[in-house]
């Protein structure tokens, strides 16, 4: 029976590099011919549209979502004496982003019906130092736009958005990148718009912070061979920016094949209601760009989250999980402090979440069979008269 089940990959690139295949080495020809291989016309070209899909005026390319981050903060005056809020169940690069500023990291739990940042979490921690707060939109989902600049008004912080998974996202009218003062999109090949390798830009609608963004990526420069602070060299390559120019139009259609798959995961894990397995909520309707689609395996499944997880390996399909160990719990960041217990919900979730393939192109077939080899991971008696 298993031998039937169909391989699927978590993700498949390879299906959208098919579909632009030839555009793609036009364009990697066209940079080649041009020789503009630093600081492009292509770069400033995809800057600015980004910038604009996303909502503000600023785009200033850098080398990865993680110097998008740490570039970013110091950019916007952040750093050394700040404290910066930022949710514990995250990919590292947002911790890492912040200590590279120099600033202080204050984490906080998370909602775990959505995963999203706890904002009454983050009120308890404010000090006078607390300078910013790093909603991080994570899976594809953005933390409320009117919550977040209630929050930030309310308390006097900055809002810096991490944006690394929400390309074109948006909820309440806002998109992704537009609701603090600057946000952070990483271009890694298996985001929702992602190159061939590492890239991320910074988006602001700060005229100060673009400026300054400019001169920390490019050795601090105002002029050439004039620098007014120590910066650094993270500039998105224009070769990088070419290709992601001639993704760009496609992503709005790669985003709503995301979220027709997620609907569709919704609607086939509802309809065989397997107790303590749950998806993550959406609670932003059709702004959720799914750039991972997560279950929950809680205590009321008759399974427990790794040995499903064997299983679906077994069957071929593959799955993972973001993240297994919290922030906090990093052997690197023990020095901050934390222990475990510190945040019940973001450990809790480490423990009980899957992510399921998801991709562009994702077949209705495919989502149904990988729905129903958790049923029968889930309960092989039941399911073995299904398969009859
Ligand atoms: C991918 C990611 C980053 C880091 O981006 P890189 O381009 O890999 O440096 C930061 N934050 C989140 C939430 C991410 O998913």
């Amino acid at each position: 029976m298993k031998n039937n089940v169909a391989k699927i990959p978590f993700v498949n690139l390879n299906l959208q590099h098919q579909q632009i295949q030839t555009q793609l080495q036009q364009v990697m020809q066209t940079v080649l011919d041009t020789g503009d291989f630093i600081l492009g016309a292509k770069l400033q070209e995809f800057e600015t549209i980004f910038a604009n899909l996303s909502g503000v005026e600023y785009g200033i390319g850098v080398a990865s979502g993680t110097d998008a981050i740490a570039l970013g903060l110091q950019a916007c005056n952040i750093g050394s004496g700040d404290e910066v809020i930022l949710p514990a169940n995250t990919f590292v690069a947002t911790l890492i982003g912040v200590l590279r500023a120099g600033a202080k990291p204050l984490l906080v739990d998370c909602k775990p019906e959505t995963a999203l940042i706890d904002l009454e979490a983050a009120a308890r921690v404010i000090t006078p130092n607390t300078k910013a707060i790093i909603p991080v939109h994570l899976y594809g989902q953005m933390v409320s736009p009117t919550e977040l600049l209630d929050f930030a008004n309310t308390y006097k912080l900055l809002i810096f958005e991490d944006a690394a998974q929400a390309h074109l996202a948006s909820r309440e009218g806002y998109h992704a990148g537009s609701v603090g003062i600057a946000a952070a999109f990483s271009f890694y090949p298996s985001k929702n718009l992602g190159a061939l390798g590492d890239g991320g830009m910074l988006v602001t609608k700060d005229a100060d912070v673009a400026q300054k963004m400019l001169r920390l990526r490019n050795y601090g420069a105002s002029s050439k061979y004039y620098h007014t602070e120590p910066g650094t060299n993270s500039r998105l390559d224009t070769l990088q920016a070419a290709i992601l120019l001639e993704k760009l139009p496609y992503l709005p259609q790669w985003n709503s094949d995301r979220y027709q798959a997620a609907q569709q995961y919704n609607l086939e894990l509802n309809s065989v209601a397997l107790p303590g397995i749950n998806p993550i909520q959406n609670h932003s309707q059709s702004g959720h760009v799914y750039h991972l689609y997560v279950i929950r395996v809680d205590a009321n499944s008759s399974i427990q989250r790794s040995c499903l997880q064997e299983k679906m390996t077994a069957a071929g399909i593959q799955t993972g999980i973001h993240y297994p160990i919290p922030c906090h719990l990093q052997p690197a960041f023990t020095n901050l402090g934390y222990q475990p217990g510190d945040f019940p919900h973001a450990e809790k979730l480490s423990q009980q979440i899957l992510s399921l393939p998801m991709y562009p192109g994702l077949t209705h077939s495919q989502v149904k069979a990988v729905v129903l080899e958790i049923m029968h991971s889930v309960s092989p008696q039941k399911n073995k008269l299904l398969y009859i």
